[in-house]
């Protein structure tokens, strides 16, 4: 068993054990990652910046889809036959529910059990709510860490419930949305925009009783694919069933994903996506570095505090006041007093 790191900012030690593979550095990699601390986020960054090279191999897939549609049982199964051909899969879990309840949708302890046991797989729960930066962010970091780990299936999950299929979308090549065949009115429990964002869609335990409804579901959602405007990936969009009890339609799951990488690859889009995703990230970054930094100026808070009173009592318009905010910070950065 490998030893992991003491010292807590050793930059070759952590890289080294990255990138040879030591789950338990990866480990504590993303745990740095997740650190509100400013020393950790730095040795964070410079982390990323050193194995940047390694990253960026590996096939990126989002999953989402309601509670209790089968995310964490498709993923064990479909997990497993990904390590039968040889892969090494990491899942990583974006949980919109954590910052408001403190609590998770997902629920990682008990989930995804045997994949978490497997040598060829890496299992990381959701970070922690109060993490600085989004939750979102962090998966994004932790992504590139488990790639230069030579993770080369990325499986990010998520919840189909809020924001953060969208980010999630925003992260990955290839976006599958899992869908539970319901006895009529199918498509009003999804939202329109997640159907629009999927590359394919999964109708989940068609098994026993409701394979017949899955079948239904499938005829019915391919039909409603069609409806929407053809995808900028110029790839036309799918309805699978599969269950992931008897282990039926899983390996077809991969076998379209293996096409439609296939498909992006010769028509350009899979970079042209990358590189769109790499400038997002960018934006992202610089937005959230530009709110740090005005938070640290103490005589910027009574100013905001101010301005954020006279919006409420409608003294000022909530544009004017952002200006007066941005006027206030570029004077402290001339002066340089905080
Ligand atoms: P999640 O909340 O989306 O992660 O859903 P889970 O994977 O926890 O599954 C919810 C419930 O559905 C559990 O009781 C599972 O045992 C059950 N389940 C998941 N996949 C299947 C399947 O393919 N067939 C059947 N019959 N049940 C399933």
């Amino acid at each position: 068993m490998k030893q992991s790191i003491k010292s807590r900012h050793d930059l070759d030690a952590f890289s080294k054990g990255i990138l040879s593979g030591d789950r338990i550095v990866l480990g504590q990699a993303i745990t740095m990652i997740e650190s509100n601390l400013e020393s950790d986020q730095k040795f964070a960054s410079l982390l990323l910046e050193r194995v940047l090279p390694s990253t960026g191999n590996a096939l990126r897939i989002g999953i989402t889809g309601v509670p209790g549609v089968g995310k964490s049982t498709f993923i064990e199964t479909f997990g497993k036959s990904l390590i039968n051909k040889g892969k090494k899969p990491a899942v990583l879990t974006v949980d919109p529910s954590s910052p408001i309840t403190k609590g998770s949708i997902l629920g990682d302890k008990t989930r995804m059990d045997g994949l978490s046991k497997d040598p060829s797989a890496f299992v990381r729960p959701t970070p922690s709510s109060s993490a600085i930066g989004g939750v979102a962010n962090k998966t994004r970091e932790a992504m590139l860490l488990c790639e230069a780990a030579g993770y080369d299936v990325i499986i990010i999950e998520t919840v189909g419930v809020g924001q953060s299929e969208f980010a999630v979308r925003n992260m990955v090549d290839f976006f599958l949305l899992l869908i539970l065949a319901g006895a009529g009115d199918e498509l009003q429990g999804i939202k329109k925009g997640i159907m629009e964002i999927a590359d394919v869609v999964v109708i989940t335990k068609a098994d026993g009783a409701n394979e017949k409804n899955a079948l239904e579901a499938q005829g019915m959602y391919q039909q409603a694919l069609h409806l929407f405007s053809a995808p900028t990936s110029g790839w036309q969009p799918t309805v699978l069933t599969s269950s992931a009890v008897t282990g039926n339609g899983i390996e077809e799951v991969w076998t379209k994903i293996v096409k439609y990488t296939e498909h992006v690859k010769a028509n350009g889009f899979f970079q042209k996506n990358r590189s769109a995703q790499n400038v997002s990230w960018f934006k992202d970054y610089f937005a959230l570095l530009l709110k740090a930094d005005l938070q640290k100026y103490k005589s910027l808070k009574s100013v905001q505090k101010n301005l954020e009173h006279a919006v409420s009592n409608l003294s000022i318009t909530s544009q004017a006041a952002a200006e007066k905010l941005l006027d206030a910070y570029h004077d402290v950065l001339r002066s340089n007093k905080s």
